[in-house]
């Protein structure tokens, strides 16, 4: 079967290889030049299965609005006068109850562990390297209340990573998930699509999508800015944070509103100080990764509508962070800044699977946690184009 893959970010990449895997003859399609530059382009780097908490979760609400009137806060609502975002924020908080936030958070765990498997297995088959350290993830705290029984001591903590002596002075203990991982997603999805190619998979890069034609309840093109229509027998949207944009004409509602974030990534000065570990700072919900000889720093959460521009003030705020845990690990003189628009559900979970017409299938609305999802997805995603039952399900 012929399979049009719509967009070549991370989730669309690996959604190509699996459709690949299985069979298909796959094109994938997207407006830049090449694979995994938007939201894939540069985030922090973690494969967090074990830790892949929903962010609607009961103390989100009151935790938003003491931070809303801070320019540098972690989570900033903008309001606007934009009536999607006014409906995932509503959405937002209807999951923000115990035991919403149970049930989501159960089912992102066991896609989480789906998915960083299909990665290991991906990583095996292939010898593919892209930065990653399979060292665990350490969750730090650096507030006593947060602390849970049976957490690590801050001298746990540094034995499992000796930079976090660094911060001794601020750590009041830390969470170690030894099975998680980290990498350069970018690194990843563009090494994967050369081997997609090898396999393959055609690429239509510098086309922008326009819209779909119906006819009969079926997808059957794809227009494009070109005027050259694309004609495939099954269509997959993975247009990320502008996936809602592409299917409304059909008459799909998707709960996907663009959650904007920043990173920031600076070269390794001193590496005896520099953490290898990938490290969460739960105060500051930042993630900090090691890429080779980068380091990557990323976080905050902006609901502010499909605005990319950089907030200097908001990265400047993830350097001061760092620069207060870890002085020496860095050379902020040299740092680079992104932002990227996460495809955020209000429950923090995927839509992966079919819609109202029979050829038109979702992989898209991974949030937060695209990276650490997309291998689960993109096999779950072939299976179900192929008519096979997924391994395990996904339901948003
Ligand atoms: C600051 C930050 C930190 C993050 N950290 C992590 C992390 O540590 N771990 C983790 O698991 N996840 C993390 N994420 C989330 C993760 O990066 C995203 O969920 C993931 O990249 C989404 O991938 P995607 O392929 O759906 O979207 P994208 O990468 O945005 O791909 C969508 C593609 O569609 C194309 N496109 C869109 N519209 C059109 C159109 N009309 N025509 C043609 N092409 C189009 C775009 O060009 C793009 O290439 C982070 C995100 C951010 C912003």
């Amino acid at each position: 079967m012929k399979v049009a893959v719509l967009g070549a970010g991370v989730i669309g990449i690996t959604a190509a290889w699996y459709l690949r895997q299985a069979g298909h003859d796959v094109q994938v399609l997207d407006r830049r030049e090449g694979p995994g530059l938007e939201t894939s382009f540069a985030n922090g780097g973690q494969i967090s299965a074990d830790h892949a908490g929903p962010w609607a979760k009961p103390d989100a609400p009151l935790q938003a609005l003491k931070w809303m009137l801070r320019e540098d806060a972690p989570l900033l609502f903008r309001l606007r006068a934009d009536p999607a975002q006014w409906r995932w924020a509503l959405a937002f908080l209807r999951n923000c109850t115990p035991a919403r936030y149970r049930e989501n958070a159960a089912k992102l765990v066991r896609l989480g562990r789906y998915s960083r498997a299909q990665l290991q297995a991906l990583r095996k088959e292939t010898g593919m390297q892209y930065d990653q350290v399979s060292r665990g993830i350490l969750v730090l705290y650096t507030d006593r209340r947060s602390l849970q029984p049976g957490m690590k001591t801050p001298e746990e903590c540094i034995a499992i990573e000796p930079a976090v002596a660094a911060m001794q002075q601020q750590l009041a203990g830390g969470s170690y998930l030894p099975d998680d991982e980290s990498g350069d997603a970018y690194k990843f999805t563009s090494e994967l699509a050369k081997l997609c190619a090898a396999k393959g998979v055609k690429f239509d890069f510098d086309v922008h999508i326009k819209g779909f034609t119906v006819e009969n309840g079926k997808i059957t093109g794809v227009h494009t800015a070109t005027g050259r229509p694309v004609k495939a027998d099954a269509y997959v949207l993975a247009l990320g944070s502008y996936s809602p944009l592409l299917a409304r004409p059909l008459g799909i509602d998707l709960p996907i509103y663009p959650l904007k974030g920043y990173s920031v990534t600076m070269p390794v000065r001193n590496p005896a100080a520099a953490w290898t570990v990938s490290l969460s700072d739960e105060a500051h919900k930042l993630v900090l990764s090691r890429l080779g000889d980068r380091l990557r720093i990323a976080g905050t959460a902006e609901l502010n509508g499909y605005n990319t521009e950089i907030n200097k003030v908001r990265c400047e705020a993830i350097v001061k962070r760092v620069m207060e845990l870890f002085p020496e690990a860095g050379d902020p003189s040299k740092t680079s800044y992104w932002a990227g628009l996460r495809p955020a559900t209000p429950s923090n979970l995927p839509c992966v699977g079919g819609t109202k017409y029979p050829n038109l299938f979702l992989d898209t609305g991974h949030g937060t946690l695209g990276w650490t999802l997309a291998c689960g997805s993109g096999r779950i995603l072939a299976d179900i184009v192929s008519g096979r039952r997924p391994e395990i399900d996904v339901d948003s």
